[in-house]
Order: structure tokens, then C-alpha cells, then sequence
């Protein structure tokens, strides 16, 4: 096994690491400072984000690890390791087009025609059409295969009905990919499809609503005897079979917990941050200024926690390890494995692993850093990561039947 990057790789590190300071100072000069930049989940805050979208297509760094044609750059999947981890050590902003491009994208090179791949990926990367995910819904949650949602056949098209929840920025997108019964008489995971659907389509209303934070960062999504013209996205609106909407559906939950939703290179920028906090507060305390608040931490991390340095070490380890899976995940899937179920594992990994490194800093912190300060947005959104992409009850559970093979019950 060889760690090493090679000398092109690391070339390419220089280049993205260059681009990303010159572009991220150039980006927050554009909107008045970082400070007047608002949260990707409201409204003023997503144009704002649009406009870092579309100047990382033009830098051609929107999807790396994508053919040029479609608007990346043919970078292999490691460079796009590379690329994410000097991305979140720039501090650069969270994607707002992620859910197109890591969780419908890999589904779309592996399911999608060419004609909807030629289509659908290049407005994709250039942040033209913006997807969101509109699969739960008010009575389907973990269990996905109870949707009630429904798209009936007619001619030219189909009728939706139903509705949808807790749809990531779908007030602010243009696009659905979602899960619809299509065969009425069917029941479970059999006779689902997967659509794509324009939010300007008649029939549809979507409604967006704060999260606890205060962000309007969720839509609800109502589908009201809907027409969706079979042509409505160029290519097709049917991705993959009709029918086969359950099997498509899980290659994108496998991607998404498994590798592009979350890269290693997220949770290593947390864990140096954390490593700086910590730093930080120990040299105040040496220093021995009574009124700095670094004294007062440094006083309270030695009196209160004893073993606070070593949790950080071990929380540090742990994003390094995970690292370490990711390369040989990538290095599996280079030589044609495809994700499965062990991409639950992976899942529940990365989320505790957020979780912990948050309240480690919040724990260094002091009382009033969940609601202030520079760790607590993180801090706040953190605590979603167990139950986004299929909650982590769910994930042991899939874990322990289907890669451990364990009964049941
Ligand atoms: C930040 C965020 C973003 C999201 N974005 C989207 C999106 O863009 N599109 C979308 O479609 N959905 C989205 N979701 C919804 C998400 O997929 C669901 O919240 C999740 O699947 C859980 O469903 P539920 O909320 O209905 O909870 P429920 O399914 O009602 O579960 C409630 C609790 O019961 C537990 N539970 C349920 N069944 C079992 C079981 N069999 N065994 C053990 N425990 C069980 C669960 O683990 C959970 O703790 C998002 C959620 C969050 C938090």
C-alpha cells in the first residue's frame, strides 16, 4: 500500500489550494465581507451561494471528478478527495447544489441515458437547474417503501399526486428527483418509480418552512393532480425502469452514505479547528492573564476535564481513520465495486464522528456556545446528521442484517 500522492496530484492540491484562497477572498469581497454572507438555507443566502456555484464551474471545480463535457473536470475520484479536503480547509461555503450533484448525479451516470445524462448533468454542474430530493413524506420516513405519493400513466405523461416533506432548499430549487408509486396495485419497495420533475410543473405547490434554527431551509412539496409531460426533462422524466424506482433508489442512498455526501475532508478541517481551540485555550492559560476568556477555559479544562485531551486526540484519530477507509472505498470502487450495504457503516461513522467533534468544542467552549459563537451553527446542524440520509437506528439495523448477517430479530 502506497499513502504517498503522486507529484501530478500534488500539483493538483497546489492549484485548488491557489484557486480556492484567490476566488473564496474574491467571492466574499463580492458580497461585502464573509460576515454579509447569509446561510445557503435562506432565501437571500442561497442567491448569494448561487454566485459561489457558478464561479466555481467557471473555475471548472463544480464537480472534479466529472467529464469535461458535463462540466467537470476529469479528475480521478482521489484528486476529488484531494479537491474536498482543501476545500473545507479553505473554510470554503457548504454546496448548495449538493444534492444534485452527490446524490442524483452518480445515480444519473449510472442509470441515466445518454440523452438525459447530456442534458441533465451540464446544467447541473453550471448551477442552472438546482436540485432537491423529495422522497419522505409525512407518513414515510425510515420506512421509505410505506410512500403513498402517485404517478399514474396517461397518455403523454404522468399524473402526480401526494405529497412530500422535508425536502433540503426545495423552496429555492427548480427541480425534483423523487420516489412515486406507479403501480397502483403494488405494494412495498415493488412498483415505485423514480421521477424527475420541474417545480414550475402545473399541479405542483411547494411551501417552504423553518427548521428550529430559524432557517427556511425545508419545503413541504404538494403534488395536486400534477402533469408531467414525458418530455419535461429533455432525455425523459423516468429515471431508470418503470417500476425499478426502489433498486435506483438505494444506488443513490449508497453513494450518498458511502463516499460523496460527506468526504473525509469535512471532518478533518472540524478536527484541526478543534486541535486550534484547544491550542489556543492552553496557551492563554500559560499565559496567566486572569481576565482572558482562554484562562478561564485552560482553568476549567484542567480542573473539570481530566480527560478532555485525550478525547480530542482520539476524535482527531478518528477522522484520520476514516481518511484511511475513504482511500481504500475509492480504491474499491476504481476497480469496479459498487457501493452496498456496508455504505451504512460508513454512515454512521461519519455522523457520530460530527456529533462528538462538536461537542468536544462546545465542552471547551463553555455554557452559551450552542447558541453563539462561531462552533454553534455546526454544533446545531451536527445533531441532524444521525437522522438525515436514513437515520442511524436504520443504519445498525441494515449493518447487522445485511453485512453481518445477523437474524432478524
Ligand atoms: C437535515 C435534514 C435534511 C433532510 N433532507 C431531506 C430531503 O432533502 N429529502 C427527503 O426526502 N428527506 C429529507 N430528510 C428527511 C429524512 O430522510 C427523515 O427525517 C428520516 O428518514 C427519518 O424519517 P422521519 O423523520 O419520518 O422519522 P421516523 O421514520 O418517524 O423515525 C422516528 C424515530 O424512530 C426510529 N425508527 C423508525 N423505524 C425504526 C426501526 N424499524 N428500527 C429502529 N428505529 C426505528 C428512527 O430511527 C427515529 O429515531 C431530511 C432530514 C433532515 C434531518
Amino acid at each position: 500500500m502506497d499513502l504517498s500522492w503522486s507529484e501530478s496530484e500534488q500539483a493538483f492540491r497546489a492549484e485548488a489550494r491557489a484557486w480556492l484562497e484567490e476566488n473564496l477572498a474574491a467571492w466574499h469581497a463580492e458580497h461585502g465581507g464573509r460576515d454579509a454572507i447569509a446561510s445557503g438555507d435562506t432565501r437571500t443566502g442561497f442567491s448569494q451561494h448561487l454566485t459561489w456555484e457558478r464561479r466555481l464551474h467557471d473555475g471548472g471545480w463544480a464537480a472534479v471528478s466529472w467529464p469535461i463535457a458535463y462540466g467537470g473536470r476529469d479528475a480521478s475520484l482521489w484528486e476529488w478527495l484531494i479537491f474536498e479536503e482543501e476545500y473545507y480547509r479553505a473554510d470554503a461555503p457548504p454546496r448548495v447544489t449538493q444534492n444534485g450533484i452527490f446524490l442524483l448525479a452518480p445515480t444519473v451516470f449510472e442509470f441515466g441515458t445518454p440523452a438525459q445524462q447530456a442534458h441533465i448533468l451540464p446544467r447541473m454542474a453550471a448551477a442552472e437547474d438546482l436540485w432537491c430530493q423529495g422522497w419522505s413524506e409525512p407518513d414515510a420516513g425510515s420506512d421509505l417503501a410505506a410512500i403513498s405519493s402517485r404517478a399514474t400513466r396517461v397518455d403523454g405523461g404522468w399524473r402526480l399526486d401526494g405529497q412530500k416533506t422535508w425536502t433540503t432548499r426545495g423552496a429555492f430549487c427548480t427541480h425534483l428527483f423523487g420516489l412515486f408509486r406507479t403501480d397502483p396495485a403494488s405494494e412495498r419497495h415493488r412498483g415505485l418509480s423514480y421521477l424527475l420533475v420541474p417545480l414550475d410543473t402545473s399541479g405542483v405547490t411547494v411551501q417552504g418552512f423553518g427548521r428550529l434554527d430559524g432557517d427556511e431551509g425545508f419545503a413541504e412539496v404538494f403534488f395536486n393532480d400534477a402533469f408531467l409531460t414525458d418530455d419535461a426533462v429533455p432525455g425523459g422524466v423516468l429515471l431508470g425502469d418503470e417500476g425499478a424506482g426502489w433498486r435506483v433508489a438505494m444506488a443513490t442512498t449508497g453513494s450518498e452514505r458511502g463516499l460523496t455526501l460527506r468526504s473525509p475532508g469535512r471532518f478533518l478541517a472540524t478536527a484541526a479547528r478543534l486541535i486550534e481551540l484547544y491550542s489556543a485555550a492552553m496557551s492563554a492559560a500559560a499565559d496567566g492573564s486572569p481576565t482572558a476568556p482562554g484562562q478561564r477555559m485552560g482553568r476549567r479544562l484542567h480542573s473539570l476535564r481530566p480527560g478532555l485531551r485525550e478525547r480530542i486526540a482520539e476524535a482527531w484519530m478518528r477522522a484520520e481513520a476514516y481518511r484511511l477507509f475513504t482511500l481504500d472505498t475509492v480504491t474499491r470502487l476504481a476497480g469496479g465495486a459498487v457501493m452496498g450495504a456496508d455504505s451504512s457503516i460508513n454512515k454512521i461513522w461519519w455522523s457520530e464522528l460530527d456529533c462528538d467533534l462538536h461537542d468536544l468544542a462546545l465542552e471547551l467552549l463553555g455554557p452559551g456556545a450552542e447558541v453563539e459563537g462561531p462552533w454553534s451553527k455546526g454544533w446545531q446542524f451536527s445533531l441532524s446528521g444521525p437522522i438525515y440520509a436514513g437515520t442511524n437506528e436504520i443504519q445498525r439495523n441494515i449493518a447487522a442484517e445485511r453485512v453481518l448477517g445477523l437474524p432478524r430479530r
